[in-house]
This record gives structure tokens, sequence and C-alpha cells, in this order.
């Protein structure tokens, strides 16, 4: 599904990403954690091409390079259809503030002309109603509570039938009593199917939601296990003192 091979990323001389090799298959839940700047958001911005990795890295989804400095597998209207395919979710749940809960959900399918607006309509209400937010379909952004907006960012995602979801900390900036019904809806998705990977801080999420722990380190890829090794077992002391804090 995704495939990163020799990944590498600087910013001027200083570089953040190190040499990332990863194969995630379908289906599986990626939980990806690691000290603050280690490169985590940077690594997830590289895959769906919100920042261009250095040269020599590749990018593959369903084997298909993406983006990249060869023509031949680079033009804006692919890369724009390959992204398509790759949902993100931030921690600022960054929704249109002018526009309903329904109508941030149509906006990418309408753009990408992906049915009619009926089709659209249809199946949007029916992606609210899967995070739980039916009732709030003609609610704006300001109308809703910080847990209830990322949901209508995940459903937002998902109008573009993703294969692959990445979530960076949606649910660092909640309140602690929104996270749960946050959680909740990547639980239902990772169950679900859905090819996922989430940088996440909450390691009760990790390690009952996902398949696989990556602990990064420095834009490197230190450990890399089920749950029951990363978080019950780790192999090197920075990921035991990076869990120390975290658990
Ligand atoms: P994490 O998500 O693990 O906290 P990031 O990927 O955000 O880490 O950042 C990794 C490193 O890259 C940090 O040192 C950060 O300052 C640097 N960095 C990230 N984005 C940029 C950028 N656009 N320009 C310069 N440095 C950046
Ligand atoms: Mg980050």
């Amino acid at each position: 599904m995704l495939e990163l091979v020799n990944l590498n990323k600087s910013f001027g001389d200083k570089q953040v990403l190190r040499g990332i090799d990863l194969r995630v298959p379908p289906g599986q839940v990626v939980s990806l954690i690691g000290a603050s700047g280690s490169g985590k958001s940077t690594l997830l911005r590289c895959v769906n091409y919100l920042e261009q990795p250095d040269p020599g890295s590749a990018v593959l989804i369903d084997g298909m390079q993406i983006g990249g400095d060869d023509p031949r597998h680079g033009s804006a209207r692919q890369l724009r259809q390959q992204r398509s395919e790759i949902g993100m979710v931030f921690q600022h749940f960054n929704l249109f503030p002018n526009m309903t809960a329904l109508d941030n959900v149509c906006e990418g399918p309408l753009a990408h002309r992906r049915g009619t607006r009926a089709e659209i309509r249809e199946m949007a209400l029916h992606l609210l109603d899967r995070v739980g937010l039916a009732e709030r379909a003609d609610h704006y952004p300001s109308q809703l509570s910080g847990g209830q907006q990322q949901r209508v960012a995940i459903a937002r995602s998902l109008a573009m039938k993703p294969k692959l979801m990445l979530f960076d900390e949606v649910t660092s900036a909640l309140d602690p009593e929104l996270v749960d019904e946050v959680l909740k809806v990547m639980r239902e998705l990772a169950q679900g199917g859905m090819t996922m990977i989430c940088v996440t801080h909450e390691m009760a999420f990790a390690e009952d939601v996902g398949d696989r722990v990556i602990f990064m380190a420095d834009g490197r890829i230190l450990e890399d296990g089920p749950p029951s090794k990363v978080i019950r077992n780790p192999e090197h002391d920075r990921t035991r003192a990076f869990l120390a804090r975290a658990l």
C-alpha cells in the first residue's frame, strides 16, 4: 500500500529525515511515536508531498511513485490524483469556517467531480452519521466543539475515499473530555480495515488499536514492531526513556 524508500528530507542544512525505509501493507494501522522534533510530522507530510522529499527518496502508493523530480511520475495532475487517495487530518481542525459541516464534507468530492450534487450530499450525510454527527450537518465549525470539528475533519477526509489515512496528533489540541469521541471514530475506522498511520501521544490507543508501533528519534526509525514489543518491551534505552515520560 505504502512504501518509503530511503526517504530523506532536509530544511536548508538541517537534515530532518534520515534514510527512512518503510512498507505498510493494506489494512495495517501504524502508530508513530517519538519525541517532539523527531520528524514525525515531516514524515507524514512527505507521504503526500506537502513537503518535497530530498532527491533520491521515493514514496510509492500501491507501487506508483508519487511526485518526485522525475517528470515521468511527476505531472501536477497525477500528483493531485495521488494526493486525493491519501487523507490527512491535523492537530488543528482546519475546516472551512464559512461552510456548514455538510458543505465541508461535500467540498472535496464536488471539486473533484466525484458524482452529482445529490449523490455527494447523500454520501456526506452518511459519513457524518458514521462519525456521530448526523444531527450537526447544518452547523458551522464555530458552533461545534473541538471534538465535533475533528470528527467532521475525519468525515471530510473520508469523503475522498482515501486508500490511506494519515493522522497527526489529532487529539492533542482537544480538551481531555473530548479525546475519546475522536479516538472512537479512529478505532472504528481501523476495525473497518482502513490503512492508517497515526502520530499519537495516546499510548493506550497505540497499544490496543495499532498493529504496529514505530518509534522515531532524530529522523530515523529506531524501533518498529508490534505494540506488545515496542511499548511493553522496547529494545532501546531511548524508547524506554520516551515511554517512561509518555505512559
Ligand atoms: P515532530 O512532528 O516529530 O515533532 P517535525 O517533523 O515537526 O517533528 O520536525 C522535525 C524537525 O524539523 C524539527 O527540528 C523542526 O524544527 C524541523 N522542521 C519542520 N518543518 C520545518 C520547516 N518547514 N522548516 C525548517 N525546519 C522545519
Ligand atoms: Mg509533529
